[in-house]
C-alpha cells in the first residue's frame, strides 16, 4: 500500500468497474450519435478542467465515431470540500462549438451549480445539441436539476476522490475512486 492510499477509508469503485462503466457509456455515444456523425456533423467533447480530464481521456477512446475534444477550466471549489457556487472561466474553449453536437464530460455533480452555470454558457454558443456525461452523481437533496443522460455512479453524498478527483490538488492519479478519510481534511 502506498502512502496515498492510506489516506482512503474505503474504495467505491475499482479500476476495473470504472473501465468497464465507461467503456458501456462510450459504446451508448457511440449509437447515439452514429447517425450524426455519418452526416458530417460535428461532436466536440468538453471537459471541465482538472476533475474531468481523466474521466473524458478514457471516455473518448471508447467512442468510436470522430470527435473534438476541448477543454475549459472554471473556478468554483478551490482546494475545500463545498461547492462555493461561484463560478469563473479561468480558461475558455479553444475552438467555436456552433454547430457542433457536445457532449460534456463531467467528473461529479454534486451541488449541480457549476454545470448549471456551464450548460447556460455553452448554450448561449448555438451548438447543435448539448448533453452531459457525469462519471459521478452525488446522492444529495441539495442538487439543481440537470439533464444528465448518462450517468456512471450514482455515489454517497461522501468526500470523494481518486480518477481525476483531487483534494488540495493530490489524489486525482489514484487509479480507483474512493471516500477520503475525514481526518485528512478536518
Ligand atoms: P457542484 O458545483 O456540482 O457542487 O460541484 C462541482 C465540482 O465540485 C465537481 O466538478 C468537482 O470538481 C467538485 N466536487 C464535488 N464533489 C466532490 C467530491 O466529493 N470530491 C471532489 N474531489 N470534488 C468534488
Ligand atoms: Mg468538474
Ligand atoms: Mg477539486
Amino acid at each position: 500500500m502506498s502512502s496515498v492510499d492510506q489516506d482512503v477509508e474505503e474504495i467505491l469503485y475499482t479500476e476495473d468497474e470504472i473501465k468497464q462503466r465507461v467503456a458501456e457509456i462510450g459504446a451508448a455515444l457511440t449509437e447515439e450519435y452514429a447517425e450524426r456523425a455519418a452526416r458530417g456533423e460535428e461532436i466536440v467533447l468538453i471537459s471541465v478542467l482538472r476533475g474531468a480530464a481523466i474521466f473524458m481521456a478514457d471516455l473518448a477512446r471508447e467512442i468510436k465515431l470522430p470527435v473534438e475534444m476541448d477543454y475549459m477550466a472554471i473556478s468554483s471549489y478551490g482546494s475545500g470540500t463545498k461547492s462555493s457556487g461561484v463560478v469563473r472561466i479561468l480558461k475558455d474553449l479553444s475552438s467555436e462549438i456552433s454547430g457542433k453536437h457536445v457532449i460534456v464530460a463531467e467528473d461529479i455533480l454534486d451541488s449541480g451549480l457549476t454545470l448549471t452555470y456551464l450548460l447556460k454558457n455553452l448554450a448561449s454558443r448555438e451548438p447543435l445539441s448539448i448533453e452531459v456525461a457525469t462519471l459521478l452523481r452525488k446522492n444529495t437533496k441539495a442538487q439543481a436539476k440537470i439533464d444528465c443522460k448518462h450517468v456512471g455512479f450514482e455515489c454517497p453524498d461522501r468526500f470523494i476522490v481518486g480518477y481525476g478527483l483531487d483534494y488540495a490538488e493530490k489524489y486525482r492519479n489514484l487509479p480507483y475512486i474512493g471516500v477520503l478519510k475525514p481526518e485528512i481534511y478536518q
